[in-house]
């Protein structure tokens, strides 16, 4: 489940958007000042923040400044009006996109959409930094697996699959998704090959250390975690 978190000072927005982001599935925290915002996007970790632009103790140009130097988070600027120097300052301090109030909800729904995408796809990417999870070590670099020092050989997709279900630890992930973030588009629709693999991870790591690290989420997909 996704985490939006609203930082919105007019109250009446913030529970309105927190009542239709929760309808849609959504996982949300409020905060009701910039401060309050900047702090619960780093301590939360959000895979979203729709920020407001004019907000007491810290403006949302601020708020995403100081964000910008510790996190990549997807953020939706909302302004009051439809001001352009406002909009270009957003942007140029590092928001993702902006949405002018009053706003047609179905619009900004999609728009959550699309920067809760693009963020799976960049999680997705190659990254230096090795995953560890108790005695597994993944790492990216060298392509290498281990556990306690004990190297796992891994095929490719194998390999990217448990790297993505790593980086999604504690997250339970839809075989959708994991088709689309780690086989791409072409697989589209076939997610029985999502199980197939799952069986072969298992097969190289559970089986022989005997313990459960990908766990089956019934009616979702799967979840990776190390207790
Ligand atoms: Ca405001």
């Amino acid at each position: 489940m996704s985490r939006i978190l609203i930082v919105e000072d007019e109250k009446k927005i913030a529970r309105f958007l927190e009542l239709e982001l929760t309808h849609e599935g959504y996982e949300v925290d409020t905060a009701y000042d910039g401060r309050t915002g900047l702090d619960k996007a780093l301590s939360w970790q959000p895979d979203l923040m729709i920020l407001d632009l004019m907000l007491p103790e810290l403006s949302g140009i601020e708020v995403c400044r100081r964000l910008r130097h510790e996190s990549d988070l997807p953020i939706i600027m909302l302004t009051a009006k439809d001001d352009v120097s406002d909009k270009v300052m957003g942007l140029d301090m590092g928001a993702d996109d902006y949405m002018t109030k009053p706003f047609a909800i179905e619009e900004l729904l999609a728009r959550i959409r699309v920067g809760l995408k693009k963020r799976r796809a960049s999680s997705a990417e190659p990254a230096s930094a090795a995953l560890v999870a108790g005695p597994l070590r993944l790492d990216p670099a060298s392509y290498t697996v281990t556990w306690s020092n004990t190297p796992i050989s891994l095929t490719k997709k194998e390999f990217d699959l448990l790297r993505y279900l790593m980086a999604h630890k504690g997250q339970a992930v839809t075989r959708d998704t994991l088709l689309s973030d780690v086989w791409g588009y072409d697989y589209a629709g076939d997610t029985n090959v999502v199980d197939v693999y799952v069986r072969y991870l298992r097969h190289k790591i559970d089986e022989p250390f005997q313990v459960k690290t990908i766990h089956t989420i019934r009616a979702v997909g799967y979840m990776f975690s190390y207790e």
